[in-house]
C-alpha cells in the first residue's frame, strides 16, 4: 500500500489545531518540507513531550514523507529555547545521518503560525488568502508526524495527548482515547482547583472556550485538541471571548481611536498582506464599504489585535468573523509580489510580555507530571473532527467493537478522513453527529 494511502486508511489529519486530511496534504510535490515544533500558543507543552518522547519516530516519518514529495530540503524548526528536545533530535539526525536542518526560533507568538514560519525560513510570503504549497512549502505538525509514523505500521489515530494545566490540582500531560470527554481529563488532572471555572481547549489566543456548565458537560477531546486549559470563569481572557458581536460593533463605532496599533501588530500584515485592521473598523463606524469588509477574509484570527494590540480594549478579531460571515464576495488579492514589512522582526510579541498582558502568570511556570494514561468508560467520537466533510458512521447500535475498528469512512470523492474506535466495547449510540461506545457490558440499549 502507498504511502498516502496508508496515511488516508489511518485517519491522519493535522493534529496542530486546523485538522487538514493528511494525505491530502502530503500528495504533492514541494521544495521544501517544514517541520512545526515551535508550539505556537503560550503555556502548551504537549508537543514538546512528542518531541522528547517520539523524536526517533517523527525523524523517520519526516525522511519518508519527505520522500513522496520530493523536497529538496527538510527543515525541523523549534524553539531556542526547547535545549532537551533539540538534543533528542539531534541525536537521532546524526546518528542516523538523516539530512534535516534545525532552525531555531525566539520565543514570540505567533512563532508557530505556519506562514510566518514559511516567511522566516525560506524568505516567502504565502500570497494573500493562499497555502504554503503556492511557494513550494509543506508545513506538518509534530502531532500529525508521530501520528503519520503510526500509521505506516498500520495503526490508526485513536488517542491524543493532551497538556492538562491551569486551575487543576495535579497539572500533567495525559494520553486519553480520542472522544474522551473534558470532564473526565479534569477528574484525571486531580479536578479544578476553583469551583467557578471555564475551560479552554487549545491555547489562551485562539482555543476554543466552553464557559457554561452545558458546553463544558457536552465537549470531548478529537483528533486536533492538544491542551486543555481550566482557568475562573471570570478570568480576563475568558470574560474578552465572552462579548457579544453586537456589543463590540457598536462599541467599536464609538471607541475606534484610529490608533492603528492593531494593523502596526497584524503578523498578516507584517508579511506583506494587504490587512488593515484598523481600515476595517473605520469603514465599520463611517463609509460602510464592502470592498475593505472583504478585507477581513485575510484575517487568521490569531487575536494579537484584540488580547494584546489594541489600547481601547476593542476586537477587529471579532469584527472580522462578522464580515467572514457577512460578505459573501471572495476577496481579489490585488498584489503580485509581497515585500515584509521593514519593521516585521521588532515588532513580535515576546512570550513574556504576552503572558503578562493575559493576566497568566500564575501558570506560565507550571510543570506538568509526565504523562498518564487513564481508563475511560464511554466515548463520544464526532464524525467530523477536520477540515471538510464529515465522515459518515459504518456501525450499528449494539454492535460490539475493538480498539481500532474503522466506525466512521471519509466521504468518497471530498475533503474528508476516516475515524476509527478509539475504545473497545459496545456501540450505544449512532447519529451523523456522533458515535457513543461503552466499555460496559450492562449497557442497556
Ligand atoms: S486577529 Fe487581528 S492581528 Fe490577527 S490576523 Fe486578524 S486582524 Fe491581524
Ligand atoms: S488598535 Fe483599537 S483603537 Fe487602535 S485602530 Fe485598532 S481597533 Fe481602533
Amino acid at each position: 500500500m502507498s504511502l498516502i494511502k496508508k496515511i488516508f486508511e489511518a485517519g491522519v489529519v493535522g493534529a496542530g489545531g486546523a485538522g487538514f486530511p493528511t494525505h491530502v496534504k502530503y500528495d504533492c510535490e514541494a521544495e521544501y518540507l517544514i517541520i512545526n515544533g515551535a508550539e505556537c500558543e503560550p503555556l502548551l507543552m504537549t508537543d514538546k513531550y512528542l518531541m522528547r518522547t517520539y523524536s526517533a519516530e517523527m525523524i523517520s516519518a519526516a525522511n519518508k514523507i519527505a520522500e513522496q514529495i520530493g523536497v529538496e530540503k527538510t527543515v525541523f524548526a523549534l524553539k531556542k529555547k526547547y535545549e532537551n528536545e533539540r538534543a533528542c533530535l539531534e541525536k537521532i539526525i546524526e546518528d542516523e545521518e538523516y539530512k534535516i536542518d534545525l532552525f531555531l526560533m525566539d520565543s514570540f507568538y505567533p512563532a508557530g503560525d505556519e506562514q510566518i514560519m514559511v516567511y522566516d525560513i525560506t524568505g516567502r510570503t504565502v500570497p494573500e488568502g493562499g497555502i504554503p504549497l503556492q511557494v513550494g512549502v509543506v508545513v506538518t505538525n509534530v502531532g500529525t508526524l508521530v501520528n503519520s509514523y503510526f500509521a505506516l505500521q498500520g495503526k490508526p489515530v485513536t488517542d491524543k495527548y493532551v497538556s492538562m494545566l491551569g486551575e487543576v490540582n495535579d497539572p500533567k500531560i495525559i494520553n486519553v482515547p480520542i472522544g474522551t470527554p473534558i470532564n473526565d481529563c479534569i477528574k484525571a488532572a486531580g479536578g479544578a482547583s476553583v469551583d467557578d471555572y471555564a475551560v479552554i481547549i487549545g491555547g489562551p489566543m485562539m482555543g476554543t472556550h466552553y464557559v457554561t456548565d452545558e458546553e463544558i458537560n457536552s465537549a470531548v477531546i478529537k483528533k486536533t485538541d492538544g491542551a486543555l486549559i481550566v482557568l475562573p470563569r471570570n478570568h480576563y481572557v475568558i470574560e474578552r471571548n465572552q462579548q457579544s458581536m453586537e456589543h463590540m460593533k457598536n462599541q467599536s463605532k464609538a471607541a475606534c481611536i484610529q490608533c492603528r496599533m492593531c494593523t502596526d501588530f497584524c503578523p498578516r500584515y507584517l508579511i506583506g498582506h494587504d490587512m488593515e485592521p484598523h481600515r476595517i473598523m473605520r469603514a465599520l463606524a463611517y463609509s460602510e464599504d464592502e470592498e475593505i469588509f472583504k478585507m477581513a477574509q485575510l484575517c487568521c484570527e490569531c487575536g494579537v489585535c484584540e488580547l494584546y494590540a489594541c489600547p481601547m480594549g476593542l476586537s477587529p478579531r471579532l469584527i472580522n468573523v462578522y464580515f467572514k460571515e457577512k460578505v459573501k464576495d471572495k476577496y481579489k488579492s490585488k498584489q503580485e509580489e509581497y515585500s515584509a514589512h521593514p519593521m516585521k522582526k521588532y515588532r513580535r510579541i515576546p512570550t513574556d510580555r504576552q503572558i503578562s498582558r493575559l493576566n497568566l502568570s500564575k501558570y506560565y511556570h507550571q510543570s506538568l507530571a509526565e504523562t498518564e494514561k487513564i481508563e475511560i468508560k464511554e466515548v463520544k467520537i464526532p464524525m467530523s473532527q477536520h477540515i471538510g466533510v464529515p465522515a459518515y458512521p459504518v456501525v450499528e447500535i449494539g454492535q460490539q467493537i475493538k480498539k481500532g475498528d474503522l466506525v466512521g469512512k471519509a466521504k468518497e470523492d471530498s475533503l474528508s478522513a476516516n475515524i476509527h474506535a478509539s475504545l473497545e466495547g459496545k456501540i450505544i449510540k449512532v447519529d451523523e453527529k456522533e458515535i457513543v461506545i461503552s466499555k460496559s457490558s450492562e449497557v442497556e440499549l
